[in-house]
């Protein structure tokens, strides 16, 4: 089973994109779980992120689409982390994702209500219009006042993101940050009790 056993890292409820970059995690004993390991699994994730209607059918061909796009906001969001540049391939797969729907709203004609405009949202590109909002989503947050508070939690082997909610914060979870303590507990009792 691939879900992940830890609750959503901060900001990963407010911010799709954090909850698609978490959708894959490394646990203690190397083992990695992803929510993303199906085409069934990646249909009901993005049902569950409501980026797709509720009874949507399976999407068979948003599993390789979603991870790869996963993959390119992780090099985003780690080139962030670190202060470095992103690898250009992983920024031109982003921007594939914000372009591939029209972002316009088409201007309609109702017999009531006159002209309106509402969004372009055909049924047959489901997939490329969830795919366009997690890249929006990412998009705002690496541009915005937040771009700061992005962080990797330091429990290792985690490689979750977060949004720090305070200056020192470096875990994801109570859980990874109880992991380390632990360690650094035994550590120190190592130290002064030498076998
Ligand atoms: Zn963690």
């Amino acid at each position: 089973m691939s879900k992940i056993p830890l609750p959503p890292a901060p900001g990963a409820d407010e911010h799709v994109s954090l909850a698609l970059l978490n959708s894959t995690v490394l646990l203690p004993g190397e083992h990695r779980a992803d929510e993303l390991g199906t085409p069934e699994e990646a249909t009901d994730w993005l049902i569950g992120h409501g980026l797709v209607p509720a009874r949507t059918a399976l999407l068979a061909y948003c599993q390789n689409q979603l991870a790869g796009l996963r993959g390119d906001l992780r090099l985003l969001f780690a080139a962030q982390v670190g202060g470095e540049a992103p690898p250009q391939r992983a920024l031109d797969g982003v921007n594939r994702a914000l372009a591939q729907v029209p972002s316009a709203p088409l201007l309609r004609h109702a017999p009531a209500g006159g002209f309106h405009r509402t969004p372009a949202h055909p049924v047959t590109r489901l997939v490329e219009h969830a795919m366009a909002q997690i890249a929006e989503d990412a998009a705002t947050l690496l541009t915005g006042d937040d771009a700061s508070r992005i962080a990797r939690c330091e429990a290792s082997p985690c490689d979750r993101f977060l949004l720090r909610t305070h200056a020192r914060r470096q875990w994801c979870s109570t859980r990874c940050g109880d992991r380390v303590r632990a360690a650094r507990a035994y550590a120190r009792r190592q130290d002064r009790d030498p076998a």
